[in-house]
């Protein structure tokens, strides 16, 4: 199954006519309710519930912010993580399963190498768009060392963040109209990032009885004469999915054999357990290379998050305009940041390991946990950091008083009712499930799922 986003217009005569913001805000709404787009809170509006009240905030926004800028939400993973630590600042004892990170310190010898060259004035400067040359040489090694895939310094443009390579690789690849098939569930960033850069983000809906897993013949059945690229992320976020090797050697091939260019996020790379195994898809497909984008950075295989390096890898005319559009844009990451990130590549990968055996840990106790809940399936998720299980059952019956009908409800009302916080399926492309991130310590994850059994098991 597919379906295309669209976004919810009034006729041009419409436009600007007395009466035009009330209708468009009523489209906008409309659009939101079915796409589940635009349904988070801005930070700063109050309402009685954390979901309440955001779906007039685009349609209000769009006489004075750009219609392209006024179309995106604000990224509802870190709007959970901020109202969830906002409570917890406040004396409430909330838990927070929002957040998108470890919850690992930097390891020492990252946050002395950045203290170091804090004190080095070369650091004090520019440095080239791409990166630091010995960076980038970090990158290209690295990239050889874990996936085996072989690039030159030249094809690495250091990013800040994994986040700002997706943003370049969408920009640079898509022209207006140019469709992106977005398996789903997907990340919250990618149909926004694509959006921006003109793209039409095309879903390709998969659940529970895949694994997550998206298969040929969807993607098949959504190709158009438009469709410029697919974008394939395993270990999954939202899922935490992780392709088997053969399916990402099928998956690459069909992409290779309809011309199709691949953004492949591979940020949690080293993030998989039991028999699952990371693949490189261009590793996997070597004549996919010359149409692929690799993204990846430092922020979970080192705690690094709040360090802001990444990197997208790629034929050299593409990280060539890439660093064009970076250049214009932000120029080089913080160069302290960028010695942390070479310290993090040319150590070894034990934080990771040690990081790996308690994400492991709290992946079996969580998964174990919440399929005790009545009315949640839990997949087992083999990699990153996510359970993302389904709350259907949950929906449409009376907890507290209340009847939540859809995910976003029904995290609200844990949120207010248990003070657990979760991000809703809505952020992901699929009302009626819920992401927990288990990137949290073990006693919180342990009392936080039992909070929720506790209200879920009140539902008639
Ligand atoms: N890709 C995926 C799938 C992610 O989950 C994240 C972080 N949540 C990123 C990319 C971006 O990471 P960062 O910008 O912190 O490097």
């Amino acid at each position: 199954m597919s379906h295309r986003l669209v976004r919810a217009r009034l006729p041009s005569r419409q436009r600007g006519r007395p009466g035009a913001l009330a209708q468009r805000r009523k489209a906008t709404k409309k659009q939101s309710l079915r796409t589940g787009r635009g349904l988070v809170e801005p930070a700063k509006a109050r309402g009685p519930g954390f979901w309440n009240d955001v779906r007039m905030s685009h349609g209000q926004q769009t006489e004075r912010v750009s219609r392209r800028v006024a179309g995106i939400t604000e990224s509802a993973t870190l709007a959970v993580d901020a109202k969830a630590k906002a409570l917890k600042a406040a004396g409430r004892p909330v838990i927070g399963f929002g957040a998108g990170e470890p919850d690992f310190p930097t390891p020492d010898y990252i946050v002395a190498a950045a203290e170091a060259a804090c004190r080095d004035p070369r650091n004090h400067r520019y440095t080239p768009t791409g990166g630091l040359p010995e960076l980038r040489e970090a990158i290209a090694a690295k990239t050889a060392r874990d996936s085996g895939l072989q690039v030159s310094p030249a094809q690495v443009l250091v990013t800040n963040g994994g986040k700002q390579a997706l943003y370049e690789a969408f920009a640079t690849l898509l022209d207006p109209g140019d469709e992106a098939l977005l398996p789903a569930p997907y990340w919250t960033t990618y149909p926004e990032s694509i959006r921006l850069a003109g793209g039409v983000p095309v879903e390709v809906v998969t659940d529970e009885s895949s694994g997550y897993l998206v298969s040929t013949d969807q993607l098949e059945a959504a190709l158009t004469p438009r469709t410029k690229l697919l974008v394939f992320v395993s270990p999954s976020n939202p899922t935490g999915a992780v392709y088997p090797p053969a399916e990402v050697a099928r998956i690459g091939q069909w992409a290779a054999d309809r011309g199709i260019w691949v953004v492949t996020d591979e940020i949690y790379e080293h993030l998989v357990y039991g028999e699952a195994h990371f693949t490189s898809m261009p590793v996997a497909v070597p004549e996919l290379a010359q149409r692929c984008v690799v993204v990846n950075g430092v922020a979970k295989t080192y705690a690094m998050t709040g360090w802001r390096v990444g990197w997208l890898l790629g034929p050299p005319d593409v990280v060539n305009a890439a660093a064009n559009l970076q250049s214009h844009a932000t120029s080089n990451v913080a160069n302290v940041s960028q010695v942390a990130a070479l310290a993090a590549l040319r150590g070894d990968l034990s934080a990771v390991a040690m990081m790996r055996e308690a994400f492991d840990r709290r992946r079996q106790t969580i998964v174990r946990l919440l399929r005790d809940i009545p009315g949640v399936t839990c997949p087992e998720p083999e990699g990153a950091f996510y359970a993302y299980p389904s709350v259907q059952d949950v929906l449409g019956k009376e907890i507290r008083g209340r009847r939540p009908e859809s995910s976003a409800a029904l995290c609200d009302l844990a949120l207010e009712e248990v003070e657990v916080a979760m991000v809703p399926g809505e952020a992901f492309g699929t009302p009626g499930y819920v992401r927990l991130s288990y990137a949290l310590g073990d006693d919180d994850l342990a009392e936080g799922v039992a909070r929720l059994h506790k209200l879920f098991a009140e539902a008639r």
